[in-house]
């Protein structure tokens, strides 16, 4: 399943992002240009008159927890790749060599850890640090209910 969030849902946008999902977040876009999505992702906003058209799902919480559970729940989301993809740009994380990211972490964290991704969008490494495991935890949650 994948979305595209309208601007008020940039927090939202991320974490579904970290679940796994493919969500588009185009900053700018008005109601106009997210229904040009509308035929092969399901929109997510917090504007009443927008929610009302097909393949619209109107968010009614402000609160990002709330947020999440309510589209993991209402569109049954079977979280199956969580933190496979960057929170940032939305690409698909690649594993990558530990001795390519040498220059690219932190000296503390290269000896410390074995395994990093890579964004080929915008190039972040991202690796099991103590965010992992908060996320992780975070995740969880949403999988066991
Ligand atoms: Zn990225």
């Amino acid at each position: 399943m994948k979305f595209v969030a309208d601007t008020m849902l940039g927090r939202l946008a991320r974490w579904l992002r970290l679940l796994g999902f493919d969500v588009l977040y185009p900053e700018t876009a008005d109601d106009k240009e997210l229904l040009r999505f509308a035929d092969e992702r399901i929109i997510l906003t917090r504007d009443k008159e927008l929610g009302k058209k097909e393949n619209v799902l109107l968010i009614k919480s402000v609160r990002i927890d709330e947020q999440l559970r309510q589209v993991v729940d209402e569109l049954n989301l079977n979280i199956s790749s969580p933190l496979s993809r960057c929170s940032v740009c939305n690409q698909i994380l690649v594993e990558e060599d530990k001795k390519s990211v040498r220059n690219l972490v932190p000296e503390r964290i290269y000896t410390n850890h074995d395994t990093f991704w890579g964004c080929p969008g915008c190039n972040r490494i991202y690796w099991k640090g103590s965010h992992y495991d908060k996320i992780i935890g975070i995740i969880s949650q949403f999988k066991n209910k």
